[in-house]
């Protein structure tokens, strides 16, 4: 082993990992990076078939975002948010405000996903609060939602096995049944109706009691990329609004680009009322989030210090520069590469080339929603016979992939891929055909 892999098995805790199974491996350790490509010590090349976990849309060692941070960095790398201004933070508010949703208009930075999404519960509960709809302090999530693994954001979630073992400390949302997906046509469409039927009733029952409705747009991630029947969205929209619930979507994962649209809300021509985003938005460079709202929340925070409406919260490196200047960087690329308008092509030739997966024996369902892919694996797909937890089968895919040059996750069962958006549509039947293998 490495000097690196060894002091990893000495002194590093993995995320989301059972460390008894780690320490009898031999970890890879990536080195490099190079377009869509991980490196690792030894110099073999990896497909980074999960943008390292969304992250790197364009890829890796971009020339633009690394130039953007040696720029950065001879100005300033960090100053606070705190009393003073910065031009990459001033900037990049402009700029995501340019290209969201309609109405969101206000810009609160943080760190990452989960960050993000406590300031949009905060900023809602707040609100309610500050306008005198004391009663309204109650969320809706939906069953097999995932926003995060802070305490605040694990109260809304809705997977059981992440969450059960803090389930004393945590707030309780109302859980809406989540559509998912069923194989079945009929199935589908009753779940959606079923869904939207729970949520009405909901709504009218309780809707004086319920500040924000939060959910994932289309796809829900974390969950095994289960994909939301089209239209779902819509309804839920038309719904809260309708009983003056605020609707945060979490596009922490389907943000920049990852649905072939550059928010996913965009595919069902949604604005929520707050919107989170990460990942995506440095390209993998820096961590950085943000919560996007309207002027009429922001308006109602506005008042004197004595009127105590202040947004009381904030983190050290909120709005900081290095990863404001990488995220602008972000978005040029976006427009000078045409990202966005690039994707249709690369949507269908992953289309295209799951249909040699789908055929497989122990492949129970394919889900692809853009460039977000969820393969759920069956030992006996015709009597539905799952496999053991000790099959661990979506891991033993995983490291497969990895010998034949794929970095792909299991989530479970389920094998995923989201591929940078850079990839071209020959790198994806490539990685396709590895997993395939
Ligand atoms: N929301 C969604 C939909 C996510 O997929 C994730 C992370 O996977 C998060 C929130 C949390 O983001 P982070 O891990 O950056 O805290």
């Amino acid at each position: 082993m490495s000097q690196a892999a060894k002091w990893d098995h000495e002194f590093v805790w993995h995320p989301f990992t059972q460390m008894q199974d780690w320490l009898q491996q031999i970890p890879v350790v990536i080195e490099r990076g190079e377009g869509i490509y991980l490196i690792d010590e030894d110099g073999k090349k990896y497909y980074d078939g999960v943008s390292s976990l969304w992250v790197n849309i364009h890829g890796h060692n971009h020339p633009d975002l690394n130039k953007a941070i040696i720029e950065q960095v001879g100005k300033i790398s960090h100053s606070t948010l705190l009393g003073l201004v910065s031009p990459p933070s001033a900037q990049l508010a402009k700029e995501l405000v340019d290209i969201a949703p309609e109405g969101l208009e206000k810009v609160f930075f943080s760190d990452d996903g989960s960050t993000a999404i406590e300031v949009a519960l905060k900023m809602a509960y707040q609100y309610r609060q500050l306008v005198g709809q004391t009663k309204k302090t109650k969320f809706i999530s939906l069953t097999s939602a995932y926003h995060g693994d802070t305490l605040g954001t694990v109260s809304v979630g809705g997977i059981t096995l992440f969450h059960e073992v803090f389930h004393s400390l945590l707030f309780k949302p109302i859980l809406l049944p989540s559509p998912g997906i069923y194989r079945d046509v009929a199935d589908r469409e009753q779940a959606f109706e079923a869904s939207l039927q729970e949520l009405e009733r909901i709504l009218q029952d309780q809707h004086e009691e319920i500040t924000a409705l939060i959910m994932e747009p289309l796809v829900q991630a974390a969950a095994g990329m289960l994909v939301m029947p089209e239209g779902y969205l819509k309804r839920v929209r038309e719904l809260t609004k309708q009983y003056d619930v605020f609707l945060i979507l979490d596009e922490v994962a389907t943000g920049f680009g990852r649905t072939g649209k550059m928010f996913a809300c965009e595919n069902e021509n949604v604005a929520p009322d707050l919107m989170t985003l990460s990942k995506g938005i440095t390209g993998g460079y820096m961590p950085l989030a943000a919560t996007l709202t309207t002027k009429k929340i922001f308006d109602a925070f506005l008042g004197t210090f004595e009127e105590k409406k202040t947004f009381y919260h904030g983190h050290s490196y909120t709005g900081n520069a290095l990863a404001c200047a990488v995220a602008l960087a972000s978005l040029e690329v976006f427009r000078k590469e045409h990202v966005i308008d690039n994707l249709p092509p690369k949507i269908e030739a992953m289309a295209d080339a799951l249909k040699s997966v789908e055929i497989l024996a122990h492949v129970k369902e394919v889900r692809q929603r853009g460039l977000i892919v969820g393969i759920e694996l069956e030992k006996d797909v015709a009597s539905h016979i799952p496999y053991h937890p000790n099959d661990a089968v979506g891991a033993k895919v995983a490291v497969l992939a990895r010998t034949k040059g794929l970095i792909c996750r299991p989530i479970g069962d389920v094998v995923i891929l989201m591929p940078p958006l850079a990839s071209t549509a020959e790198d994806i039947r490539d990685m396709v055909r590895i997993l395939h293998e």
